[in-house]
């Protein structure tokens, strides 16, 4: 894991986290980003924050007015419930500033037991607004570390988020979410580019592929 993380930081630096301390930001902000770009995502948030003064507005809001100022970010019939009903699990007044020293399994428990809200929104919102360790595993995280070998083939979304929290240490979690992201934008794609790939030689995946096609001219002389 440290390997890989060296390698990763000579290729991408070493990115800091710089905590912003409003849970109920980062929670909103990742429901808006399923399935979704990024600017996509930034321009429903702004629209919803500009629209409402405050996070209780927009939980007793009619549904369709909530669905009205996030319409730039993509599935917002089905988005805005989803916000209104997280809203109504986080108090009133709307806080979650406790979950900064709560313990993490009463964390993690009570983040995603509010409706629509999984295990990589929950990380998200514990690393991003109070830099506590967690990994989330988005689509990036999940298909670069399951060929890398951080976790077994297939596991769950679920499994992964537990592995990659056994195997890294804390202090190093923001920093891999990081850049494990940017190697599955840049090289390690759905459709990989192993021969430019400089962690190829550590890669289980790359490995694979490397003695199948070994294999291959022996196969085809033997057919012939
Ligand atoms: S060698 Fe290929 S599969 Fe392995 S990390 Fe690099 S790009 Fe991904």
């Amino acid at each position: 894991m440290r390997a890989i993380r060296d390698r990763l930081r000579e290729l991408y630096g070493r990115p800091v986290n710089h905590p912003h301390g409003d849970p109920v930001h980062e929670l909103v902000k990742t429901i808006l980003s399923q399935n979704t770009s990024d600017t996509n995502r930034d321009a429903a948030y702004e629209r919803l924050r500009k629209r409402f003064d405050n996070w209780e507005e927009v939980r007793d809001a009619p549904v369709s007015e909530v669905a009205d100022a996030i319409r730039p970010g993509g599935l917002s019939v089905t988005k805005s419930p989803r916000i209104q009903e997280a809203l109504r699990g986080c108090g009133d007044p709307i806080d979650l500033s406790w979950l900064r020293d709560a313990p993490r399994g009463e964390a993690i428990d009570f983040l995603t037991s509010l409706p629509g809200v999984g295990r990589k929104t929950a990380a998200c919102v514990l690393i991003f607004s109070f830099d506590r360790p967690e990994i989330p595993v988005d689509t990036h995280v999940h298909r670069v570390g399951e060929r890398l070998g951080l976790f077994r083939d297939r596991a769950s979304f679920e499994e992964a988020h537990d592995v990659m929290l056994r195997v890294v240490d804390p202090e190093d979690a923001y920093e891999l979410h990081i850049n494990l992201i940017r190697h599955g934008r840049a090289v390690c794609r759905p459709r990989p580019r192993c021969e430019q790939c400089a962690l190829r030689l550590m890669c289980p995946y790359w490995r694979r592929l490397a003695a199948a096609r070994r294999q291959r001219p022996d196969t085809e002389a033997k057919e012939a």
